[in-house]
């Protein structure tokens, strides 16, 4: 069985980027038939922000994507915050450093400072000179029993044997780390683990198959597989993500936009096209042929990734549900060029996932229900923010409404009486005397009375249409201008869905009250 984690650090909101990984992470354990674990990665005290853990449940569960053990979701693999495992890393570094794979290392934040000014002075690009590596073993028992702080280092002189490195995204990739030489520490001195560390033994311990991740850890994966053979543990498969990009290939952050999951939430964007644009984000552009292995001993060149736009790629607006999602995920699928994340695209994809919500009865209720509150906000003194008429008004705006959200902006007209005193009002009738729009109110009160609301709320668009061609010939004014002052009179804005309809959704009372009002 496939098992698969998302390991947010609790540093702060959940980002887009963090919720695609997790999409990524839910959608191949489910299409598989296997199980993705929340681990918290809460080892660095100074970055960790209280309330993150709450804030990325609430994110994930609003999304829909429930993990299968976790915080508050017990399981065989737990503890699942790293804070509660230090005895564990621990006992790993011991086991490290007992192999003589690592060393302690007593050298103070000074020493390390002038060490690495040193080193740079000199042209090296190397950040420690192993000095602590050459302590006996009766100088460092010595050290420890003192009570002298440490950290503990990989050795990085020692090069396991083991296959090439290899990502399933971008395929083999170079061991730069050996280059570097920096020894890097394992164990810190406040005895908690670095990322290094904690992700290796947690993702052995835990069971995990597939290491679904940011491409920033890219640099980090040979150190982790050399971790792995000093060990003598078999790795997972590894599959690094591109981070995301604004339209302009700038790293997304929050002064281009919104960045943050709840900023999505709020606005409200439905949770599924979210994840059918952040999944569309990374996937879906033709998988490269795999390069051939190279030998173990030579190092081969990464493949460098290349900013691609997603609308370039056949299937960039593809719609999808989640359980398509799933069907249609794939690992090798994955693309190792940027992402870009466009919310253009995004108001496309929300807009027909709209469509699709409310085109069955339980979706319209859903989406109803979950605008009320912010109807009844946005018009506190009106009697008209009942969920039914906030249905009628999702039913009205079928096709133009990008964001549930903005029901208030494209129909106020509904819940409260038009501004026809505002300016986009008074423009649309500027050119029309008083006396020809009176004459059209009345013609068009005479129509929807002419035989009953009853019989104009049955009547067909084209019969009514009929109609009112007659009495604007009559009346010897365009049809457009008929229907401009009607417009006027029932919305006060210039752009709209067809007039029967909105008189259709205000219902006979209402309709020709507001008539009557613009004309007395
Ligand atoms: N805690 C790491 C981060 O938030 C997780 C990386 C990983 O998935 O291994 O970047």
């Amino acid at each position: 069985m496939v098992l698969l984690r998302f390991a947010p650090s609790p540093t702060g909101p959940l980002h887009l980027g963090g919720l695609r990984m997790a999409l990524y992470n839910y959608l191949y354990a489910r299409k598989l038939g296997g199980k993705w674990i929340l681990r918290v990665e809460d080892t660095d005290t100074t970055r960790s922000v209280p309330g993150s853990v709450e804030g990325i449940q609430k994110a994930l569960s609003w999304a829909g994507l429930d993990y299968d053990f976790g915080p508050a979701r017990d399981g065989p693999h737990g503890p699942y915050f790293q804070s509660e495992r230090r005895d564990l890393y621990r006992s790993y570094a011991n086991k490290l450093v007992d192999n003589g794979q690592a060393y302690r290392c007593f050298c103070s934040a000074d020493e390390l400072a002038d060490v690495k000014a040193r080193l740079a002075r000199s042209g090296s690009n190397n950040t420690y000179d192993k000095k602590c590596l050459h302590l006996s073993d009766e100088e460092v028992a010595r050290k420890v029993k003192a009570g002298e702080k440490y950290v503990v280092r990989i050795n990085d002189g020692i090069v396991p044997t083991r296959p090439p490195t290899h990502d399933i995204v971008y395929g083999y990739v170079r061991d730069a780390h050996l280059s570097l030489a920096t020894d890097p520490v394992l164990l810190k001195s406040d005895q908690f683990p670095t990322y290094h560390l904690a992700s290796v033994v947690d993702d052995h311990e835990m069971g995990i198959t597939h290491v679904l991740r940011g491409e920033e850890w890219l640099p980090s994966l040979p150190l982790h597989l050399d971790l792995y053979t000093h060990l003598n543990l078999t790795p997972p498969q590894f599959a690094h993500i591109p981070i995301l990009l604004n339209p302009d290939k700038t790293k997304m952050s929050k002064r281009h936009g919104d960045v943050q999951v709840v900023d999505y939430m709020r606005r409200g964007w439905e949770p599924h096209a979210i994840l059918n644009w952040l999944a569309l984000a990374g996937w879906g552009a033709k998988h490269e042929p795999e390069q051939p292995a190279p030998s173990e001993t030579s190092s081969s060149s990464s493949r460098s990734p290349s900013p691609h736009r997603l609308e370039d790629a056949p299937d960039s607006t593809h719609l999808m549900t989640l359980s398509e999602m799933i069907s249609d995920f794939d690992l090798p699928a994955l693309t190792h060029r940027s992402s870009i994340l466009d919310v253009t695209k995004l108001e496309y994809i929300n807009k027909h996932h709209l469509m699709r919500t409310w085109s069955n009865p339980e979706g319209l209720d859903e989406l109803a229900k979950r605008v009320h509150g912010l109807v009844k906000d946005v018009f506190k003194a009106s009697p008209y923010t009942t969920v039914d008429n906030i249905k009628n008004a999702i039913t009205l705006l079928e096709g133009r409404l990008t964001n549930i959200h903005d029901i208030p902006i494209h129909a106020p007209y509904l819940f409260v009486e038009p501004d026809w005193t505002s300016v986009e009002a008074q423009s649309m009738i500027r050119d029309i005397s008083v006396e020809k729009r009176m004459d059209i109110i009345d013609a068009f009160i005479t129509v929807i009375q002419a035989n009953g609301w009853l019989t104009f709320e049955a009547a067909s668009h084209e019969s009514i249409m009929g109609t009112l061609h007659q009495e604007r010939e009559k009346l010897g004014v365009q049809l457009k201008v008929f229907m401009r002052v009607l417009r006027h009179a029932l919305t006060g804005m210039k752009d709209g869905p067809a007039i029967i309809d909105i008189v259709r959704a205000l219902g006979h009372e209402r309709t020709i009250t507001r008539l009557q009002a613009v004309r007395d």
